[in-house]
């Protein structure tokens, strides 16, 4: 009988959770997921976030701890450098950033943000330092306006107005019906995978963030949208510690360090010219994507052509 109960009692939760306003839109994108119990440790401390230097050290984990879906995993991403995930479908790039997160506590090894573990700090604290612009963002069912706000409490008006002039969706905005008053969402305007990612950045922005996890969508965005979202992506990366987990390696080639993951393991990692010279499975899936790009577009740099 217990376990009827337990999806009722799920639900009570997550909208309880959701009207104290305790979590924010990346704990929501967890939720989809599957929602977890990670709990502060008693007296935790908050985060200290001095630049932003994020490390893994040999983490193993396991959704289920008898199937162990990374097998030891490191890398250093020095503060405001930026770090690419890259590898096939199931690899385990999702699953590195849920635990940067900590919607999942590790089995064994560690993940430290500054030197501190962040297993060893609320996790309000964690999660106030790293955005996530997700693959998908649900929106909420309010204005466009709350959309974006929810990056910042009591964020003005103008502020919202700055970050979705950077975001390069303004203009849209104004041209929705009653602009930033808008409804949208399930039961308002729908908008495309693109203007809601735009909308996640904006999000992000305003939060402002230290670290920066981008899960880069994997459904095709047409390829002009796709060059602007990733400009605008860019820009916010550039002064902040970013993690990309990049379906289209164009746009990692910039990166500090690549990593290829394969089956829970990096079995490459370098920059992209080391990587392409390795001839291994980065310079497979480079090869690969190569015959699938605009060639013009994606190989020259000079958008000014469009
Ligand atoms: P990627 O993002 O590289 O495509 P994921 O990190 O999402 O891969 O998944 C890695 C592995 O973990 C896959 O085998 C996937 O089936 C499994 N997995 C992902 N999410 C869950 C979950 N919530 N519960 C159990 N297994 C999961
Ligand atoms: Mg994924």
């Amino acid at each position: 009988l217990a376990q009827l109960f337990r999806p009722l009692d799920l639900l009570g939760m997550v909208y309880r959770t959701i009207r104290q306003g305790l979590i924010d839109m990346e704990a929501m994108y967890a939720l989809i997921d599957t929602p977890t119990e990670v709990a502060d440790r008693a007296g935790a401390p908050t985060l200290a976030v001095t630049g932003g230097t994020v490390q893994f050290d040999q983490v193993h984990f396991g959704y289920d701890p008898q199937r162990e879906i990374l097998h030891g995993i490191s890398f250093t991403v020095p503060a405001g450098r930026t770090l690419a995930i890259v590898g096939p479908s199931g690899a385990g790039k999702s699953t590195i950033a849920r635990i940067l997160f900590r919607f999942y506590d590790i089995q064994s090894g560690s993940v430290t943000i500054d030197g501190q573990d962040i297993a060893a700090v609320t996790q309000q604290s964690l999660r106030a330092a790293i955005g996530i612009v997700p693959q998908d963002m649900v929106l909420f069912n309010d204005t466009i306006g709350y959309n974006i706000a929810y990056g910042r409490e009591g964020a003005s008006q103008a502020e919202i107005e700055a970050t979705a002039r950077a975001a390069q969706i303004h203009d849209f905005i104004l041209g929705m019906p009653q602009g930033y008053d808008t409804r949208v969402g399930e039961r308002g305007l729908k908008l495309s995978g693109g203007e809601k990612q735009r909308v996640a950045i904006a999000r992000t922005l305003l939060k402002d963030p230290p670290v920066l996890v981008l899960d880069e969508a994997t459904s095709a965005l047409d390829s002009r949208t796709e060059t602007e979202i990733q400009t605008v992506l860019r820009d916010i990366s550039r002064k902040r510690t970013t993690l990309v987990v990049a379906h289209r390696l164009s746009t990692v080639v910039d990166a500090d360090e690549i990593i290829v993951l394969d089956q829970g393991r990096i079995v490459e990692r370098g920059a992209h010219a080391d990587l392409v010279r390795a001839d291994g499975l980065y310079a497979t899936m480079w090869a690969r994507q190569a015959t699938e790009r605009d060639a013009p577009v994606a190989e020259g740099e000079n958008g000014a052509d469009r």
